[in-house]
């Protein structure tokens, strides 16, 4: 979820004040792989390769799905609103088998899933994406986490755990070829001001520990789920940036979106120099992880 979420309904993300973590699972039902799903939009994307075998696909400006292909296998990194036929432009681009891994459970990046079979997340936000996601036959989600990876042939990526903006936030890491796909853990703004959203402080280790493997791997693009690309030095400057928070150097100033109910406080340059790029809305009252 970010600032450009333009084609969500309201009542849907009023839902993100009402999610409690209480829901029960949906029952796992199986989904083909079928491009004649019903009610699916044709030529609803748009897409670009912006690297050698990786292209983003556009979901109409609500956020960026990524499709990285390698000799034997292809990766689909979050699978936008479930509007669009997303299969049909996957299979414009690659005859390739398809993995589909869901960088966290917003709506925007996991409701159209439906269209694949083979599916892998955080098993953290998988109630979030049953609440949000009500198309039926949604596949059952394969649990990845820090340290599992997909084979594509001639490429791997990595799956890194970044807890914050949700709780099973993770991003992708291509160490050969120096690049990563982060979801909306590194977008311009970030949102850790949901009801959901892990304390402040969280998202920073989990930062810190991202920015380790950035800089020891130097990783030099990062492909965000909204707008980008962005260059890894955003980093760096979401760390300090969450630092002036923590010690109450950046209160910042009042934050709503009309797509959440609700309010929290945002934190940039303009009132912290040292957030340089890196713009955080959070929770004044979610900062510190909870004894
Ligand atoms: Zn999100």
């Amino acid at each position: 979820m970010q600032k450009r979420l333009l084609g969500l309904s309201f009542s849907l993300f009023l839902l993100f004040g009402v999610f409690a973590c209480t829901q029960a699972p949906q029952q796992p039902s199986p989904a083909a792989e079928t491009s004649s799903a019903p009610g699916l939009v044709d030529d609803h994307f748009t897409y670009k390769e912006v690297s050698p075998g990786v292209w983003q696909i556009d979901d109409q400006g609500l956020s960026n799905i990524y499709l990285v292909t390698g000799t034997t296998k292809a990766l689909l990194i979050d699978s936008g609103q479930g509007k669009g036929n997303l299969l049909k432009t996957v299979r414009e681009i690659t005859a390739l088998p398809v993995s589909t891994v869901i960088t966290h459970g917003h709506p925007d990046h996991a409701c159209g899933r439906f269209q694949f079979e083979l599916i892998y997340g955080s098993a953290k936000d998988i109630e979030l994406m049953d609440f949000f996601c009500t198309a039926p036959n949604q596949p059952t989600i394969n649990p990845v986490k820090t340290g599992s990876h997909f084979d594509l042939g001639d490429r791997t990526i990595e799956v890194l755990e970044q807890p914050g903006h949700t709780a099973g936030s993770i991003v992708l890491l291509d160490k050969a070829n120096k690049m990563t796909f982060t979801g909306d853990n590194n977008n311009i703004l970030v949102w850790l001001y949901l009801g959901h959203s892990k304390p402040l402080k969280t998202y920073q280790d989990s930062l810190k520990r991202m920015n380790t493997y950035i800089n020891k791997n130097e990783i030099n693009i990062i492909y965000p789920g909204h707008d980008g690309p962005n260059q890894p030095g955003l980093i760096a400057d979401q760390i300090a940036c969450i630092d002036a928070i923590l010690n109450q150097q950046c209160t910042g100033e009042p934050y709503t979106n009309e797509l959440t109910p609700y309010s929290g406080q945002l934190c940039n340059s303009q009132y912290a120099p040292a957030c340089q790029s890196a713009q955080i809305v959070f929770d004044p009252k979610n900062l510190w992880e909870k004894p």
